[in-house]
């Protein structure tokens, strides 16, 4: 083969006999896929592969636009004890995501065109998956001087977000709405008032009283989210709160949505799986809350883990059975159009400390979209079309992406998972840097296949363990 006809074939691939669910497209068929130069083909029957394309067999499984992320924290720069763009990265391969969004708080911050071009550098050179970008709504994430916005979105962030913080003064978080409605950027926020939080580590309720643990009550969410609704309604900027633990926060977007204020949001697995009753230990949670996990009640034993696991200490907490349900519904009648992870790696030893000192935050990249299917998909409260949107279209519609669909054209970008592959997630396993999830142990149902990023294959150099 000349080396003019083996570059035809890069980035290439047919994809044979798959379900292809494309809800930006409401198509949801048997299909083939036909990637050719990293660009969407072609999508029907029968295709035929051109000279030199290799083939994957996709029967049995879930052909899908490549699945987006939308909060990641790579940690680096600044952090990369923790997570480094290659690895963070390598996990997003594991999890079948083709695309990632990351965080600003790194060290340095990204609140200056600098910082953004290193992670888009770094993310060229070593990122296994599509790394975008986010800015910060405040210099230094300290909440008291807007960066430079304008400058931020000149070189190239898709959304300013203060995230792991909140802009508390409200004013400045009115002329941010302003700024990002004039550079057409949508806001995601953090939701967390700090004069009711102050320093709380868990859901204000029973377990916290029980364990002598210092509350963080839902208020202080629903608080923000609330102020977010007025300021969207005020200044028409597009704000989106981010991983959304109550259910007050839920039925304020509810109803905000009806009156069409650009309000949205976004929920994690681990906020609609788990309950605050995981901190005091295994036992009390599967005596209680856990029963409703039915999916894994018949797998043989159920995954165990001692009181005051620090791996089940994140921000926002996890909040009760009550806030469980209703995320759970808000997902389902698409009050929440976005599922995300919220990847928060953190090194052993900063996590190996008493819940008090620990901070806040777990990985997820490699499990979202199992924990996703099982609490979504295999429970019938979501079809697998609208699980999808809410990894693909959705987030691309709301921070402006050419992703998230396998229109002829676009880019291609392609996640193949297997959505009824039992597999247990091993802590050696992980691709992450960091090994803070809650969910090692677990049986786990779905996993990806192929995590295809313009035409290649990346799962191929990031494999999967084997299924059990
Ligand atoms: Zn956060």
């Amino acid at each position: 083969m000349s080396p003019v006809a083996k570059l035809e074939v890069m980035n290439s691939l047919l994809l044979t006999g798959g379900r292809v669910v494309d809800p930006a497209n409401q198509f949801d068929s048997v299909a083939d896929v036909l990637l050719v130069k990293g660009k969407v083909s072609a999508v029907g029957r029968n295709l035929a592969a051109p000279a030199g394309v290799a083939k994957f067999d996709a029967r049995g499984m879930i052909v899908a636009p490549g699945l987006i992320d939308l909060h990641v924290h790579l940690r680096e720069p600044g952090q990369t004890a923790k997570e480094t763009i290659a690895t963070g990265t390598a996990a997003a391969a594991r999890g079948g995501f083709t695309s990632i969004v990351c965080m600003p708080n790194t060290s340095p911050a990204i609140d200056n065109a600098g910082t953004v071009a290193l992670i888009h550098e770094r993310a060229k050179a070593e990122g296994a998956v599509n790394v975008f970008v986010t800015g910060a709504i405040s210099k230094e994430i300290a909440g008291e001087e807007l960066a430079p916005i304008g400058g931020l979105k000149k070189a190239g962030v898709i959304a300013i977000t203060d995230d792991g913080h909140c802009v508390q003064n409200n004013d400045l978080m009115r002329r941010a709405c302003e700024y990002a409605k004039m550079f057409d950027l949508p806001v995601m926020d953090h939701c967390q008032d700090y004069s009711l939080v102050t320093d709380g580590v868990m859901h204000e309720g029973y377990w916290n009283l029980a364990l002598g643990l210092r509350g963080w009550p839902s208020a202080g969410e629903e608080m923000i989210v609330a102020r977010n609704i007025l300021l969207a309604e005020l200044t028409g900027a597009k704000i989106h709160c981010q991983h959304l633990s109550a259910a007050g926060s839920v039925a304020r977007i509810r109803e905000a949505k009806k009156r069409g204020v650009p309000i949205s949001g976004e929920a994690c697995p681990h906020h609609f799986t788990l309950t605050d009753a995981a901190v005091a230990g295994s036992e009390k949670f599967w005596a209680q809350d856990g029963k409703a996990l039915a999916h894994l009640s018949s797998a043989g034993p159920l995954p165990a883990w001692p009181a005051y696991d620090t791996n089940f200490k994140m921000n926002p907490p996890l909040r009760s059975a009550r806030d469980r349900e209703a995320i759970l519904e808000g997902l389902a009648d698409g009050t929440i159009e976005i599922l995300c992870s919220d990847h928060a790696p953190h090194c052993d030893y900063e996590k190996e400390v008493e819940f008090d000192y620990a901070p806040f935050g777990i990985t997820g990249l490699e499990t979202e979209l199992a924990l996703s299917l099982m609490q979504l998909v295999h429970t019938k409260r979501l079809s697998l079309a609208d699980m999808i949107a809410k990894f693909t279209v959705n987030p691309a519609r709301l921070l402006n992406l050419k992703k998230g669909t396998l229109t002829p054209g676009a880019d291609a970008d392609v996640t193949v998972f297997d959505p009824d592959l039992e597999w247990i997630f091993e802590r050696e396993e992980s691709a992450s840097k960091s090994k803070n999830s809650p969910f090692f142990g677990w049986k786990l149902k779905g996993r990806a296949a192929a995590t295809i990023v313009a035409g290649k294959n990346v799962l191929v150099e990031h494999p999967q363990p084997a299924a059990v």
